[in-house]
């Protein structure tokens, strides 16, 4: 990025399908990856290989500071490109200028050199991506988790080798952590470095709060609450006492403007009232890269972006995020878009029709699940439709239940009834 190169940063697990879709989105000039996923890159993309001796020399190499000092970059510059579903349809390139990463409220100040910050979550989404960035630049030392799934155990023994003071994780993180302290009271000794854990990327519930207070009563839990669109958090709660407003994701950071929208009538409204939040900031987004009309449906002429979350305000300032008008679904923090599974399900000889929602789960917070009309004289199964799915895409967005039904439900537009279905 000190150069002026746009970063578009990908998940390895990614499917070859999977990363030529977000390739053709974004466009990039050069692919740096492992060996391991380098044969899913899309064909006639260059690749730097990360593991491969020349790259090693060229890192340990004398480097040429002159390219850096040359660099004019302006602040209204694309830095990065990320990718999120926004609030309908399937992934969408997220353009984030310099400016929104330099104004993201996960930057805040300046950072205190003896604090140990352990990043759990992957840098490609955002909550890494912006995550990272203070660490490296106040050079404070980043201690990185890097198993394709969360190691409860691992991630203790290193809280207590590396002495880390602040861990950033999601919410499914946090309860197998829980769950482990509640098992075994002995892991609680090795987190006494721990001063504050940070959660985001999904609703984290007071009750889990509870348990992790009860077990870990030092440490402080803060949230913070973002989207892609808004490079990552742009409220988060501060402190001890604000950390004390369970169930809330704090407060605004400076230069964040929100409002509470009656999604019928479009009026704002009063403090205390559900309705969905707006949000314009200098950390909102530039737009989808070479999609005007998915920009529109979610950013004003104004500047406010539409969040697609249920949200109220508190007479204090206080936002609490209840529930998602929007389409995607929320697996381990992860997003899965409902549009992008039924393209491909509909791609399936016997089925007919399918849509898929979220089903509340513990763990995950969300389960992709499908319900499909089978094609007149086909004969479907739910293990072979799982199956056809899960050859397809990277294993967060497998479907775990399929169901069988009659018809979709739709309004008179034509747009599925997802709450009618996720009532089913
Ligand atoms: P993403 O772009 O993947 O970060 O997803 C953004 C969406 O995740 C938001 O619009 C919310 O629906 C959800 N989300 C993020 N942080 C939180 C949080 N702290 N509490 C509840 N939902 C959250």
């Amino acid at each position: 990025m000190a150069v002026g190169a746009v970063i578009s940063p990908a998940n390895p697990a990614l499917t070859a399908g999977e990363l030529a879709h977000l390739a053709a989105l974004s466009k990039p000039s050069v692919a740096f990856a492992v060996s391991s996923a380098a044969s899913k890159l899309p064909p006639g993309l260059s690749a730097v290989l990360l593991d491969s001796p020349s790259f090693s020399s060229f890192l340990h190499g004398p480097g040429d500071a002159s390219v850096m000092d040359a660099a004019v970059i302006y602040q209204s510059e694309p830095a990065a490109i990320l990718y999120s579903s926004g609030t309908t349809g399937s992934a969408k390139a997220v353009v984030l200028t310099h400016r929104n990463l330099m104004t993201t409220r996960a930057m805040p100040g300046p950072a205190p050199p003896d604090e140990v910050v352990m990043l759990t979550v992957p840098l490609f989404h955002v909550y890494g991506f912006v995550f990272c960035l203070r660490p490296v630049m106040a050079a404070q030392t980043l201690v990185l988790h890097t198993a394709r799934r969360f190691d409860t155990r691992g991630v203790l023994v290193a809280v207590g080798r590396f002495r880390v003071t602040r861990l950033a994780l999601a919410p499914p993180s946090l309860l197998a952590i829980v769950r482990t302290a509640e098992d075994d009271e002995s892991v609680t000794a090795s987190a006494a470095t721990l001063q504050v854990v940070l959660c985001g990327s999904a609703a984290l519930s007071p009750g889990l709060i509870r348990r992790f207070s009860h077990k870990f009563p030092h440490i402080c839990v803060l949230q913070g609450y973002g989207l892609t669109e808004t490079t990552a958090g742009f409220c988060r709660s501060i402190g001890v006492e604000e950390s004390r407003r369970i169930g809330s994701v704090g407060r605004l950071s400076p230069g964040a403007e929100a409002k509470i929208i009656d999604p019928g009538t479009g009026d704002a409204l009063p403090p205390g009232v559900l309705g969905e939040l707006w949000v314009r900031g200098p950390f909102v987004m530039e737009g989808y890269r070479g999609d005007k009309e998915s920009t529109s449906e979610i950013l004003d002429s104004e500047g406010w972006l539409r969040t697609g979350d249920v949200c109220l305000i508190d007479k204090d300032g206080f936002l609490f995020v209840v529930d998602r008008l929007k389409e995607i679904i929320k697996y381990n923090g992860y997003q899965v878009a409902p549009a992008e599974l039924e393209d491909l399900l509909q791609t399936h000889p016997g089925i007919d029709e399918a849509a898929v929602v979220g089903y509340a789960d513990d763990q995950a917070g969300e389960l992709p699940v499908a319900f499909v009309v089978q094609r007149s004289g086909s004969k479907v199964h739910e293990a072979k439709i799982k199956d056809f799915v899960a050859k397809q895409v990277v294993h967060y967005k497998r479907i775990h239940r399929v169901f069988l039904v009659d018809s979709i439900p739709k309004n008179a537009a034509g747009k599925i009834l997802r709450k009618d279905l996720a009532k089913l």
